[in-house]
């Protein structure tokens, strides 16, 4: 058993895995930036080690100054959380060598799905559907024309090593492909350092459905359904929902089945995330994520699991607390994403909280690091909260949030807030009928 953890991030994030270390007894280890002295995590964690200045490449992603905070602290073992440095497979080595245990996969696991093509290499041959596309990467643009016109327009160009959104271009016709293949390689070079990219059939209208999976390291395997998350913006998730009101049991069991028996199939071990595009009742891989999500907590609702603390079960060797069958749906849960950002650009807004109140009541969760009086600032992402809340049913759960929004009260910064507020009078919000592109498209027809 772990006596004490540290915890690799900040935020909601941190705070999430101190309270689930705190339940389970074990000491936690909050680790901070100069700007970060005065937040919550590091306040309620057991101890905290400051690792350095503001910016993250100095901070949060500083390996030799995380392994330091380890071995300052006597920390056995590390929750990178989301971000940062949650998918760096040389952090899991570096740590391994360290016998510090990391809360997660493998280095070798990580490194499979980091990159995008073997990841989809690796699905493919353990049974798992994928979108129509190039096998492997594409070198040229005469061979990016020719694999175009065989998978048909329109298509997306994607970087390998891609993520956030970034080092992906479409190509409606093939008049469009030569600039976006040329500026998707050019924003893979400057973003990634690696400018390998590959081509995909374009889905026009999909949903994004993923499926929450979680594996002891030694071949057993679960799945946790799926999450909705088709409300995006640049790419981005804005709102998540579980189940996915578009996925009737027969195809969640069935997918399901295919994502634990590919986890299974690899001995992963932890959580991990398997993303899908569904369109026309048929699902298509885009990527892993071999980490929490953010989104997690939807799914912690309606099955009514901790997955940290199971995360915490795993990487100690101890088996998970529950099998398949164990696993139930209940109700129906909704989380938005709480940005200090102003509308309609979306533009950041750092600053100093005036008031803080957090909503409750029946099936209301909030996970936030704020608090009177705290500055955010501004060198990290602008997720400052989520508001997470659960319902017998998604009528209900939707009224609930319509109920929990009204009490929230976040002063001092503006807030994506109002963004939900409106989005919960839309009928294809209400009715659940919305695909990825629905919410790029409302936003132009409300603000332009
Ligand atoms: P990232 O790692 O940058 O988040 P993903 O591969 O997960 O990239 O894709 C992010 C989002 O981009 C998806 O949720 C979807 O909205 C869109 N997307 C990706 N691939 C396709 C595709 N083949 N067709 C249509 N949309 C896509």
């Amino acid at each position: 058993m772990f006596d004490k953890i540290l915890i690799a991030n900040r935020g909601e994030i941190a705070l999430r895995v101190v309270r689930a270390c705190r339940e389970m007894g074990i000491r936690s280890v909050a680790v901070h930036s100069t700007a970060d002295s005065d937040a919550m995590h590091v306040r309620m964690a057991d101890e905290a080690v400051c690792i350095g200045p503001p910016p993250s490449d100095k901070s949060y992603l500083s390996i030799p100054a995380i392994v330091s905070a380890c071995e300052i602290s006597g920390a056995q073992a590390v929750h990178p959380g989301y971000g940062f440095l949650s998918e760096n497979a040389s952090f899991v080595q570096i740590l391994e060598d360290h016998d510090i245990t990391f809360i997660g996969p493998t280095a070798e696991h990580i490194r499979i799905m980091g990159d995008k093509i073997t990841a989809k290499e690796t699905m493919k041959k353990l049974g798992v559907p994928c979108v129509p596309g190039s096998d492997g990467g594409v070198p040229t643009l005469e061979e990016a024309r020719r694999i175009a016109a065989d998978i048909g327009y329109p298509v997306i160009v994607k970087a390998t090593a891609g993520g956030g959104g970034r080092g992906m271009k479409l190509a409606l016709t093939p008049d469009d492909l030569d600039e976006a293949f040329q500026t998707a390689r050019s924003e893979a070079r400057a973003c990634f350092g690696n400018d390998e990219v590959y081509i995909e059939k374009y889905l026009q209208k999909p949903r994004h459905i993923e499926v929450q999976v979680f594996g002891d390291g030694k071949g057993n395997a679960v799945h946790l359904g799926e999450r909705d998350c088709s409300l995006q913006r640049r790419h981005q998730k804005v709102l998540e929902e579980a189940p996915g009101p578009a996925i009737t049991p027969e195809m969640r069991a069935h997918i399901g089945r295919i994502c634990a028996d590919a986890v299974a199939g690899i001995d992963y071990r932890g959580a991990g995330t398997i993303e899908f595009l569904h369109e026309n009742g048929e699902f298509y891989f885009i990527e892993m994520n071999t980490r929490l999500q953010v989104e997690h907590p939807v799914t912690e609702a309606v099955f009514g699991v901790d997955l940290v603390r199971e995360q915490i079960r795993v990487a100690e060797g101890l088996p998970m607390s529950f099998t398949q069958g164990d696993l139930e749906i209940h109700g129906h849960a909704i989380e938005v994403r709480i940005n200090a950002e102003r509308l309609p650009g979306f533009t950041p807004c750092p600053g100093t909280i005036t008031q803080f109140h957090a909503p409750g009541g029946l099936g209301v969760r909030i996970d936030s690091a704020l608090y009177d009086g705290y500055t955010i600032p501004p060198y990290y992402d602008s997720l400052i909260g989520k508001l997470i809340v659960h319902g017998r049913d998604r009528p209900e759960a939707l009224a609930r949030l319509k109920r929990a929004l009204g009490e929230l009260i976040i002063d001092g910064v503006d807030t994506t807030i109002p963004l939900f507020e409106a989005l919960l009078e839309e009928q294809a919000i209400l009715s659940g009928d919305y695909d990825i592109h629905w919410l790029e498209k409302w936003l132009q027809e409300k603000f332009s």
